[in-house]
């Protein structure tokens, strides 16, 4: 059997996490069976449609590098890939299935069900959906009305029982009695229901799994009646487990980022949140957590998922972020940097023309281009997340404001003592001749040993007159990125302003 299955968004919204773990199962899925994956956008809900959902689809999955097989774009045997533009077929479909008397003409009105409504409601009534008050309407007399306004509905068989198996939840049975009754295949603007077109679709597209959340379990049972109302072999089911958040509730805004977007804007890595998300409810080897894209497909399987919930963990997918950042050259990590430091203003900004009052940042210059480049194995180590970059590295690109001189003075020193501390680390710099900075920290070690301070102490001062913090990265790092020169000209502006206090 050829592996066929998809990931059939509905552009109603913006890209979230359920939906990426939805994607990238049924890519991995796809990958790991040597079979196809597919893209279909089910755009049947044109009130909530917007254009700009469409784009953000493309764009999230462009940026995460999960490419599919068929789809809209691309085009592919089974094309169009977008439920708008397959409209004919749905009513087609819908026709046939009441000709052969597995649905039906519905000609009641909206006021009529809310009518309906209302009365269950007064009686306190349990019942829901709809009463099938059209079901036993002949075809013939239907047939002469279908003129006017009407609905087709789908005639579930009553007081049967509907079986299929899932395969992550085993056996499933579902009372038809239960199910949503007879529920609207095609409205009456002629556009069909989820349930039609996500089934014709399926169907015509040789679709042999579906994966999707567990949220659409209760939506199988009427599918399967459709499936087998129009005669057809139904695809293999499996409802992946939950996503939510550490409080057991559904991911959702109150936990925190779940758009794609908003991860990527707050400089989450593509690597980062796919080994992450790969791994909401699936576990593949014991002892490992860093998975590639590639990794992940050799290693997938039905079987490795779990049952239980998946419990999204920003601190594990901060985690994977920084270990994903590690693994950069510094080149490419500058280069993902560098739109937040140019935002930020790390490089400088000019007044606007037009409103003097805001500033716009300014792109670096090829000198701090390269320094910016330099500067990253002195944070590579120390960030979670893209904006620390350039956050951690404004003292290199302008001159951060002298502390006050409480923030020079080591534990239990006092400024006499730091003072002359620090004429000695302006020495040391001054005479700084060797090539690395393990070199210097050497050179700086012996230096305080023969002065009888800690290293800690002793390079404390000079931390704070160079890099304008007690907390910076490495010293000796930023000395060669600043140049001797200027990083002379910070130890004597602190020395300066340290011996103003006598
Ligand atoms: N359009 C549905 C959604 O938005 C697809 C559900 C399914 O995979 O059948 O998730």
């Amino acid at each position: 059997m050829e592996i066929r299955d998809r990931y059939a968004p509905s552009p109603t919204g913006l890209q979230h996490i359920g939906g990426l773990r939805t994607a990238l199962f049924n890519y991995l899925f796809a990958r790991s069976a040597g079979g196809k994956f597919i893209l279909r956008l089910e755009d049947t809900d044109r009130i909530r449609f917007d254009e700009q959902f469409v784009r953000n689809l493309y764009d999230t999955f462009a940026w995460l590098g999960i490419p599919w097989d068929e789809g809209p774009d691309i085009g592919g045997p089974a094309a169009p890939y977008v439920q708008s533009e397959r409209f004919a077929l749905y009513q087609k479909y819908a026709r046939d299935l009441v000709v052969q008397g597995h649905a039906y003409y519905c000609f009641c009105s909206a006021e009529r069900l809310d009518t309906l409504r209302k009365e269950r409601e007064a009686a306190h009534s349990s019942a829901s959906g709809y009463d099938r008050y059209c079901r036993s309407i002949p075809l013939a007399e239907a047939a002469e009305r279908v003129q006017t306004a009407h609905t087709i509905r789908l005639k579930i068989p009553l007081g049967e029982t509907t079986r299929f198996r899932d395969e992550l939840l085993g056996d499933i049975e579902w009372k038809n009695d239960d199910v949503n009754p007879d529920p609207v295949l095609l409205k009456s603007d002629g556009f069909p229901t989820y349930h039609l077109a996500n089934v014709v679709d399926d169907h015509l597209m040789g679709i042999s799994h579906v994966l999707r959340a567990q949220e659409w379990l209760s939506s199988t049972p009427l599918h399967v009646i459709m499936y087998r109302a129009f005669g057809w072999e139904h695809p293999r089911f499996c409802h992946l487990p939950m996503v939510m958040g550490q409080d057991g509730k559904k991911l959702s805004k109150r936990h925190g980022a779940t758009s794609i977007d908003e991860f990527r804007r707050l400089g989450y890595l593509p690597e980062a949140l796919i080994n992450y998300v790969a791994l909401l409810g699936a576990s593949y080897e014991e002892g490992i957590d860093m998975y590639t894209l590639d990794a992940l497909a050799a290693r997938f399987s039905l079987d490795k998922l779990n049952k239980a919930p998946a419990i999204f963990d920003y601190k594990k997918l901060e985690w994977y972020n920084g270990q994903y950042i590690r693994m950069k050259s510094d080149e490419e990590l500058a280069a993902l940097a560098l739109p937040y430091a140019v935002s930020q203003g790390l490089f400088g900004t000019i007044p606007a023309e037009t409103e003097p009052e805001a500033a716009n940042a300014t792109e670096p210059n090829p000198e701090q281009r390269r320094a910016f480049i330099a500067a990253m194995p002195l944070i590579k180590e120390r960030v979670s997340f893209l904006p620390e970059v350039p956050q951690k590295l404004g003292y290199l690109f302008s001159e951060p404001p002298i502390p006050a001189a409480t923030e020079f003075i080591p534990k239990k020193g006092d400024l006499p003592r730091t003072i002359e501390l620090l004429q000695m680390g302006r020495d040391l710099i001054e005479h700084l001749s060797v090539s690395t900075d393990e070199a210097a920290e050497e050179m700086i070690k012996s230096k305080a040993e023969k002065a009888g301070v800690k290293l800690g102490d002793f390079m404390m001062p000079l931390r704070v007159a160079i890099t304008g913090a007690r907390v910076s990265p490495p010293l000796f790092g930023s000395v060669r990125i600043l140049g001797a020169s200027r990083s002379l000209a910070r130890v004597d502006r602190a020395l300066a302003r340290l011996t103003e206090y006598f």
